[in-house]
């Protein structure tokens, strides 16, 4: 069922004035693992909430499994939540948070100690059940956290940025965990978070956010391959911004005049007419440094610096006109001895470069 949880025509203030979601259509398939992903202030939260039922829609229908969300209560939408802030009970023990939803639920005594321990075993905190919260580690609150969302079967799990307050690693570790979960439960889940790396490696598709609307929703090597707009070029991933203008057009590729001088070629996302004014994005690790001599559209470039991360390192260039672009390249690469000051030459797939509209 494609339509499961469908988002149609919402929109939503809080005062009556500024819409922070504008014109929200979303469906999410039946098992799906979808990530809200967008900067602070963009409206992901304010969509689990209305999904979640604390917050009602402006405008628009909700409806999950077929069903209107608008007039259900949150406890009766059998959703899951997992918020950063979303503590666990402090007074509670690990197994007494686990059961809580359940005895909300008023199920029988013997069931809820039975899915308790369950759900304990399926985080692997199996002997954690009689420690308080502050006995342990950020993580494992965590994972508590998780359990608690699950431990009622929920139709649906909702993450606002669950891992937020988690270091990089613990992060990364998490990240692993929710995904295999997700995939041996077959639960649906709706994600939010405003790191990239987070969403592309988490997600079936990720629904980038900004300014209230969605600007693409895709699978994320497509979202990273083809952004459909200079905001989500820009956001997921690095990429280059070259200026230029439309001088024509070459057995199907954009023939764009640099401002920094030279011509290259690069594939139009948008309609641009001779004359208009572009800004292609290149990827750093597209941009070939000093690639063979015969290579078309070359640009030649001064080094700037070069900045190691381990696996990888990124040199900075500038080109003629002063735009400044990075190349990324391997560690071991012979061209990382080239020294600040030096020439190189730059150059692009037509299929790497994407020339968007100025907007
Ligand atoms: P995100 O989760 O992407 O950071 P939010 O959905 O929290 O974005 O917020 C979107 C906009 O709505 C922001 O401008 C925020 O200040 C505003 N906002 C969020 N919650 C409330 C609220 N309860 N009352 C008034 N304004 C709110
Ligand atoms: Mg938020």
């Amino acid at each position: 069922m494609r339509d499961f949880v469908q988002f149609s025509g919402v929109q939503k203030t809080y005062d009556g004035e500024s819409l922070v979601i504008k014109d929200l259509n979303l469906d999410i398939a039946k098992g799906e693992f979808v990530t809200l992903l967008g900067p602070s202030g963009s409206g992901k939260s304010t969509a689990l909430m209305l999904l979640a039922g604390f917050e009602q829609p402006t405008s628009g229908t909700i409806r999950l499994g077929g069903r209107t969300l608008n007039s259900v209560a949150p406890h009766d939408r059998n959703i899951g939540m997992v918020f950063q802030n979303y503590a666990l009970f402090p007074h509670m023990t690990v197994a007494e948070n686990i059961g809580y939803p359940l005895r909300v639920r008023k199920m029988a005594k013997p069931e809820i100690a039975e899915r308790v321990k369950r759900a304990l075993d399926f985080v692997q905190l199996g002997r954690f059940a009689d420690r308080y919260p502050r006995q342990m580690s950020g993580g494992q609150q965590q994972r508590v956290a998780v359990a608690r969302a699950l431990v009622f079967d929920p139709a649906l799990v909702l993450m606002d940025e669950p891992l937020g307050a988690l270091d990089k690693k613990l992060r990364e570790e998490m990240q692993v965990e929710i995904k295999h979960i997700h995939g041996r439960l077959g639960i649906t889940m709706v994600f939010v978070t405003h790191d990239q790396d987070e969403a592309l490696t988490m997600s079936d598709r990720i629904a980038v956010f900004n300014d209230g609307r969605i600007q693409q929703i895709d699978a994320p090597a497509a979202l990273y391959e083809r952004p459909a707009n200079q905001f989500v070029a820009g956001f997921l991933g690095d990429t280059n911004m070259l200026p230029g203008e439309v001088a024509g057009e070459e057995a199907g590729a954009l023939v764009v005049a640099l401002k920094d001088g030279g011509r290259v070629r690069a594939t139009a996302v948008d309609t641009l007419s001779r004359g208009a004014g572009t800004l292609v994005s290149v990827r750093p690790e597209r941009l070939a440094v000093n690639p063979a001599p015969e290579t078309p559209d070359q640009m030649p470039a001064t080094l700037v610096e070069t900045i190691y991360h381990g696996a990888t390192a990124r040199m900075i260039f500038r080109l003629g006109g002063g735009t400044t672009v990075a190349a990324q390249l391997r560690a071991g690469s012979p061209l990382l001895a080239l020294e600040p000051g030096a020439a190189a030459r730059l150059a692009f797939g037509q299929s790497d470069g994407r020339a968007f509209a100025l907007s």
